[in-house]
């Protein structure tokens, strides 16, 4: 596979043509960013930690049922997706009160949300990202209202997929956030699913996993992404590709019994 023509360059990714139709490439880069833009920086193998976590989850993800845009990992940095059309919006799932929603509501921070709390924003930098609701969300043609419906029962899923899998290594799913994508009428799951775009914690300690380390100072960051990709997927080092093309492994449970929640 050839990689083409630079589409498109977000804070931590930049997506490419290819030579075969329906299919592009993201680039997972070193960069990190934080507070709409406000912190910045590069740390060196950054990018393949994150390809490698979120390559993991979408493998496992789409053996469980989910349909996803993961087609193959290119190399340690650089993932083959079927090409969508994105929907901008931001799909945030919550299980434990943390950041926004402890900064905006009177909840306290770890309080247990259940049942979950999906929260959606709009994808706009400009406009810091306002939270919406499904009658803006129609209004806006952002989604018909059976999208919507079909949107919110996949974030489910995959939250009570990634629970169930983080629980198994010690580590509490807090939150993420999901993109999706349409190619026809079907709608994917896109983006990313990383450390950069969850909270993670420790189940022992209750110490930070995830970006909020890089956020607030908290400690080594790539000491953090380094320890919590090797735990995640259960290796010590990410998928570094000899070959030219690496799958990402798959958990030996989900892999057997397909389509189990
Ligand atoms: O900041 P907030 O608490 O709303 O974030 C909720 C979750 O969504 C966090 O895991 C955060 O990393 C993720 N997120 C993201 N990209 C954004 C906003 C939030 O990945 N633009």
């Amino acid at each position: 596979m050839k990689q083409k023509k630079l589409l498109y360059t977000g804070k931590a990714k930049s997506v490419f043509k290819t030579d075969e139709k329906g299919t592009l490439i993201v680039e997972f880069r070193d960069d990190i960013t934080a507070f709409d833009g406000g912190k910045k920086d590069t740390l060196k193998n950054k990018g393949s930690y994150n390809a490698n976590v979120s390559a993991y989850f979408f493998s496992y993800l789409e053996k469980n049922g989910v349909k996803t845009h993961f087609v193959r990992m290119l190399d340690e940095k650089r993932m083959v997706v079927r090409e969508l059309s994105m929907i901008p919006l931001e799909v945030i799932v919550r299980n434990l009160a943390a950041g926004s929603i402890v900064r905006n509501y009177p909840f306290k921070e770890g309080t247990p949300l259940k049942p979950p709390v999906i929260v959606i924003d709009y994808k706009d930098d400009s406009r810091h990202d306002p939270m919406l609701n499904d009658e803006l969300i129609v209004a806006l043609k952002l989604a018909t209202p059976a999208e919507l419906k079909k949107i919110k029962e996949i974030a489910l899923k995959i939250n009570t997929l990634l629970v169930k899998l983080v629980a198994k290594q010690g580590i509490t799913l807090v939150d993420f956030k999901l993109e999706f994508g349409r190619q026809g009428k079907t709608v994917y799951l896109g983006d990313e699913i990383s450390m950069d775009s969850m909270r993670l914690w420790d189940k022992k300690t209750g110490e930070s996993l995830d970006k909020d380390v890089y956020r607030f100072n908290k400690g080594d960051v790539m000491a953090t992404y380094n320890r919590v990709a090797a735990r995640i997927t259960k290796k010590a080092k990410p998928a570094a590709a000899k070959k030219k093309t690496t799958k990402a492994a798959v958990p030996k449970k989900a892999a057997k019994k397909p389509g189990k929640r």
